[in-house]
């Protein structure tokens, strides 16, 4: 028998996991988020056949409140441990057991659950006391073989600093949609991005992450807790914050592409939360644009504080908040469902079971455009001045519209920095503009499947010139590496600021012969190679 040294005294529940090809869905969560705490026991109690045990102190079976919470007494077993408890073969053979019982309890304490020694059927012992675990470990594995060590050596290596989480593991190439299904049927709601293909452990959750719910629970890196991956060199990788720790910095943010193949991600999970959720949209036209990007920059920052998050338009709005009831939610965006309703627009302010139902409704079914050649650029607009200051809200408010009237391109607007999360400085390598932005401005171009060569350019040149706009109101602020211009200028500061010469050195590191590369990551080789020639030879220097 190993003791497992673990900080959580309440039993785990049943494990399962749900399998489909390797490389796809690998998420194993518990059947309840209370059990979920212990989710690296999870993988370990697979691993050992089943054989991890929770372990109560061996008189437990008599005592009528233990460790703190009632418990019904079970006779035949108190009757059994009665019989033995003097017998050194009985002791030898359970695990709580020690010979000298002292050992089982926490003396400092006096913190223990004893029978009497010199008459174990004595019910005072358990009718006037109560059982405490005291020394006893609270889970042990029963060993049958070397494989069974390793697991647990291994355990305690990834896990030795004892910190549980309730949390997922999900395979690479497991898309969002099975996640969220996954989650909703597990009463959790795992924080992630807005569309249903995106892959949860792939380059979301490498570059940064945005959700509608991140104003709250933080970015994709701010909610992982270990990858797993192969390096370079070969090496199979368990990476998190106390193993291979500057890898986990790096991926937090730095990639993908870039220093492995990531084989799974493990990132934490809420309990299943019910959404209130505001849907608004009319028909734009010349002269009700501006009224409505005015409404959205000047609430913005209360939004931001009452917790919501969205996806927001020059005539249209779908945003969420887990944490206002609906009277207040309905408060909170009365004024843009009236400027809404005064377009003869339409407006709902709902309330929603969970994340997977809002997911259903607002996001599967509007199937966001894809299959269409679309040329992108974002920056993320920082709180101070643009939504703290008059002067500012006005500057964001003109280049918005300047947007839609030099060239017809709608902002599209992400409510989803980590704005109310309490972020724990130098964990990721994302830029940390990021940390004090409260929108991420989108825009983009699309382009005919037969469009000339030269339309082509004349189209990039419009995204290149609204990013420019961007760069002259926001100079300090960087853009989303997923997100970005494929032809950002100064495209290390852009997207990672001052982390960049950090993850410069280990890209170095862990790829020292440059085997991975890919367009603007870190340590790119830049555009002469030749997997680029397909690339449009325009300029980053505008
Ligand atoms: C319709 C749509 C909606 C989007 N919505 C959001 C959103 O809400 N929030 C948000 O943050 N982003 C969003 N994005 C951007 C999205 O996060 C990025 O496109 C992201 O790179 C997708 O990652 P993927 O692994 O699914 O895609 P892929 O194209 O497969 O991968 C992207 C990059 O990551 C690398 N990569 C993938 N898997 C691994 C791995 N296992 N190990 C190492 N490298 C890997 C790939 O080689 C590639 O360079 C959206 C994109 C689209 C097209």
């Amino acid at each position: 028998m190993f003791p497992i040294l673990c900080d959580i005294a309440r039993p785990c529940g049943p494990w399962f996991s749900r399998y489909s090809a390797p490389w796809s869905l690998q998420a194993t969560i518990p059947s309840s988020f209370a059990t979920a705490k212990c989710f690296f026991l999870g993988s370990l109690y697979r691993t050992v056949g089943g054989r991890l045990y929770t372990s109560l102190p061996l008189a437990a079976s008599c005592f009528s409140t233990v460790n703190g919470s009632p418990s019904t007494p079970n006779a035949t077993e108190c009757a059994l441990v009665q019989q033995g408890y003097t017998q050194p073969d009985f002791r030898s053979t359970h695990y709580s057991a020690h010979m000298m019982p002292q050992w089982e309890t926490c003396q400092s304490t006096v913190q223990r659950c004893l029978l009497n020694s010199n008459d174990p059927s004595d019910p005072t012992a358990w009718e006037d006391n109560e059982c405490w675990q005291g020394a006893i470990a609270s889970r042990y594995i029963d060993v049958r073989s070397e494989d069974d060590v390793l697991a647990a050596l291994s355990f305690v290596n990834e896990t030795g600093a004892n910190e549980t989480y309730p949390a997922i593991t999900i395979g690479a190439g497991v898309p969002f949609e099975d996640v969220y299904a996954f989650a909703e049927e597990n009463n959790i709601t795992v924080v992630g991005g807005y569309h249903q293909t995106i892959a949860a452990s792939g380059g979301w959750v490498q570059a940064g992450g945005h959700s509608i719910l991140s104003p709250i629970y933080g970015l994709g890196v701010d909610r992982v807790l270990q990858y797993k991956i192969v390096t370079l060199d070969g090496v199979l990788r368990t990476v998190n914050k106390f193993q291979n720790s500057d890898l986990f910095w790096a991926l937090r943010g730095g990639a993908g592409s870039t220093f492995g193949v990531v084989l799974e991600s493990t990132m934490l999970v809420e309990p299943q939360m019910s959404l209130r959720v505001a849907a608004i949209s009319f028909n734009q036209t010349a002269d009700n644009a501006r009224g409505f990007l005015e409404l959205l920059v000047n609430n913005s920052y209360k939004w931001g504080q009452e917790g919501w998050g969205g996806h927001m338009g020059p005539a249209s709005l779908i945003n969420v908040n887990p944490l206002l009831t609906l009277e207040e939610a309905q408060a909170s965006v009365q004024p843009i469902v009236d400027y809404a309703l005064a377009q003869n627009g339409t407006a709902v302010v709902e309330d929603l079971a969970s994340w997977q139902t809002f997911f259903g409704k607002y996001v599967e079914s509007a199937e966001a455009s894809v299959g269409v050649q679309t040329i992108l650029g974002s920056r993320l607009i920082p709180t101070d001045p643009f939504f703290t200051d008059d002067n500012g809200k006005e500057a964001l408010v003109d280049l918005m519209v300047k947007m839609v009237d030099t060239y017809a391109v709608n902002p599209y607007i992400i409510q989803g920095t980590p704005f109310l999360y309490n972020y724990t400085e130098g964990t990721t390598s994302v830029t940390p503009a990021w940390r004090n932005s409260l929108w991420q401005i989108g825009f983009h171009e699309n382009m005919l499947y037969n469009a000339t060569l030269e339309t082509m350019y004349a189209q990039y040149e419009i995204v290149n010139n609204i990013t420019s706009w961007m760069r002259e109101l926001a100079p300090d602020s960087g853009a989303y590496f997923n997100e970005a211009n494929p032809y950002e200028p100064d495209h290390e500061v852009t997207f990672w600021g001052d982390n960049y010469p950090a993850l410069l050195e280990l890209k170095n590191k862990y790829d020292p012969f440059k085997l991975l590369d890919c367009w603007m990551c870190v340590g790119w080789q830049g555009p002469a190679d030749e997997r680029y020639s397909c690339y449009l030879n325009i300029s980053t220097d505008y």
